[in-house]
């Protein structure tokens, strides 16, 4: 049985039923709200393992809706969004929101979706407290400031290494540019967007076994990145 309990809010009742059929298949617990205020409420009440939250509702915009969330909870909240709101895409983002749907998005990809966002739940708790963060075959030392793949020591520059650890500690969440360049660098300069993805190049090519194929660290075009946690199949096969 499956007790992972997802709270969908959603006002199109067309893409709401579409994503309860599909969560229906897999035993998911849910609840629906269809306003931003319901949503607030229902969350603390409900206490889901997962939120996914429509950006246009008719109350309350959706980005108000995470920012209420995220002032007492960390649960993780997968935005599903039009195309034509992409720029509230990444306000979400920033706002807190995990992971972000496009309409229209597939039934797998939403499965795909709620697995990572699961799997990031799983480990949180664990995170916090290590300080040796291991992903696959990628172990890092906080402490030590050291960095290890398949037990091998690997170097990076300093700015690879903060990097790396802005995207350890927020594994399965994707983050934008804007908030990478603001924890590195500490201002946030759209021409600086370049040098990032430079710098991203420089570290994948030491941590990722074929860089053009990157399994630890995903790119998300005209967004941002993010670490993902691999699965334990996948850390079997390697
Ligand atoms: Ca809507």
């Amino acid at each position: 049985m499956n007790k992972t309990k997802i709270l969908v809010v959603e006002d199109d009742k067309a893409i709401r039923n579409l994503i309860t059929t599909t969560l229906e298949t897999q035993n998911y617990h849910f609840q629906i709200a269809e306003k931003g205020l319901d949503a607030i409420m229902q969350a603390a009440s409900m206490q889901p393992d997962i939120i996914i939250l429509d950006l246009g509702l008719p109350d309350l915009d959706g980005v108000t809706v995470i920012k209420k969330i995220r002032s007492w909870s960390n649960m993780p909240i997968i935005v599903v969004s039009a195309r034509s709101e992409d720029t509230d895409k990444i306000e979400a983002l920033d706002a807190g929101a995990d992971d972000y749907l496009t309409k229209p998005f597939s039934v797998n990809e939403l499965l795909a979706r709620l697995r990572v966002a699961l799997r990031r739940v799983r480990f949180q708790g664990q995170d916090m407290e290590n300080s040796i963060f291991v992903n696959g075959d990628l172990k890092i030392d906080y402490a030590a400031g050291c960095v290890f793949l398949a037990g091998k020591e690997i170097h990076l520059t300093p700015i690879e290494y903060k990097l790396l650890c802005l995207l350890s500690k927020n594994a399965g969440k994707v983050l934008t540019h804007n908030y990478i360049l603001k924890e590195i660098w500490g201002n946030v300069l759209p021409s600086d967007t370049p040098s990032l993805r430079v710098f991203m190049a420089t570290l994948r090519k030491k941590i990722e076994k074929n860089p053009a194929q990157p399994k630890y660290i995903q790119t998300h075009i005209g967004v941002g990145y993010r670490m993902l946690r691999l699965s334990e199949e996948n850390e079997k096969s390697n």
